[in-house]
């Protein structure tokens, strides 16, 4: 019998993530039936977008009031109640923000495990792979349960699958008093750029930039090479750029396809949320900094000087192509 899991679906500016998409392809190529959960005030729970990468299944699932669905313990309730009506005992997420406040809340209410930063899962002799020791090593771990969460680490490149005709569910999350938590309002941080969990190219910082302001060079570079940007921990603590934009044991573990580390010594911590990007290039001047050592290329100089000229190639090659 086909197996089959629910996929937990977040989205940004009105679309499903792509690193979500990525999930669903990866499941899908094991041959996994796919069941969205969608907390949404989209009213066709992305069917069109979630029908063209295979999914079967659609529980669009809605709150009364808005603010039952920003409220973390509601949300969880609504996802385990609609997991019990879609008959699903299989999750995956992401190790996102989000992710990363709801799955544990889920795993918690099924007494389930649950594993984070998952590079492989396979659901027929359920082993898991994922990073531990701050990324010093690979874990295969099994897991046993009526219920299991999984947390995938973003970007999982993989080849579309093939369309489905999906299934939609209306699910009517049901109404709860307020509970020791309560939703107040949002406030939306700085523009920062591109989303660092979804970004196919990130160009970091870290104590070489000196300042907050010389941060700029890189939102300039990225802005030419579509990428996002992200930071050392020293770079956080310091207070030139935000947590958000944190890369590392105790930041965001990122997947691109291209990590471009300038300033950066490459510490085990800084590691552990960077190494399996597919190409890490490093700009540092120290020819013995780990992160030299361990990039698939690196160019030794003054990252004031390299930065520059690198976005002005980048946008001279952009002016020709446009004029071509
Ligand atoms: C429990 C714990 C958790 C941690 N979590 C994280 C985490 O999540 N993420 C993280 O990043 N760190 C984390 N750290 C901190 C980590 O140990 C390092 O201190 C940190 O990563 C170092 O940041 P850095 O590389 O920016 O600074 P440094 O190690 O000081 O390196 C600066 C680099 O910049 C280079 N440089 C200087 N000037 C220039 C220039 N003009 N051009 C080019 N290169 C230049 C230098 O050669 C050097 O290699 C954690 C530490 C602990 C103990």
């Amino acid at each position: 019998m086909m197996q089959q899991a629910g996929v937990f679906i977040e989205e940004t500016d009105g679309r499903v993530k792509d690193s979500v998409l990525g999930v669903i392809s990866y499941l899908r190529q094991k041959d996994v039936a796919c069941c969205a959960f969608v907390i949404s005030g989209s009213p066709g729970g992305h069917a069109e977008q979630l029908g063209a990468y295979g999914v079967h299944r659609i529980y669009a699932i809605e709150f009364q009031e808005e603010a039952q669905a920003r409220n973390p313990q509601f949300k969880a309730r609504a996802v385990a109640e609609a997991m019990q009506a879609a008959g699903v005992t299989i999750l995956f997420g992401q190790t996102s923000p989000t992710g990363r406040d709801l799955l544990p809340r889920l795993a918690a209410l099924f007494d389930a495990p649950l594993v984070m930063d998952c590079t492989e899962v396979d659901l027929e002799d359920l082993t898991v792979s994922t990073s531990a020791y701050s990324g010093k090593t690979e874990a295969l771990y099994r897991v046993r349960g009526e219920y299991l969460f999984f947390g995938m680490r973003p970007n999982h490149h993989l080849k579309k699958p093939a369309a489905a005709n999906p299934e939609l569910i209306p699910f009517h999350a049901k109404h709860r008093d307020a509970n020791g938590t309560a939703f107040i309002g949002k406030t939306d941080t700085a523009d920062q750029g591109r989303d660092l969990n979804e970004a196919k190219v990130i160009i970091s910082g870290g104590r070489g930039l000196k300042n907050g302001e010389n941060f700029q060079l890189l939102f300039d570079c990225a802005r030419e090479l579509e990428a996002a940007v992200g930071a050392s921990r020293v770079a956080v603590d310091e207070g030139w750029v935000p947590y958000t934009m944190q890369v590392g044991q105790t930041g965001l573990k990122v997947n691109p396809r291209l990590y471009i580390a300038c300033g950066i010594s490459g510490s085990v911590q800084h590691f552990a949320g960077m190494k399996t990007a597919g190409l890490i290039i490093a700009v540092n001047t120290d020819p013995k900094a780990p992160m030299v050592k361990n990039a698939d290329y690196y160019l030794l100089g003054d990252l004031f000087e390299i930065i520059p000229k690198l976005t002005q190639k980048l946008k001279a090659r952009a002016v020709g192509k446009k004029t071509a």
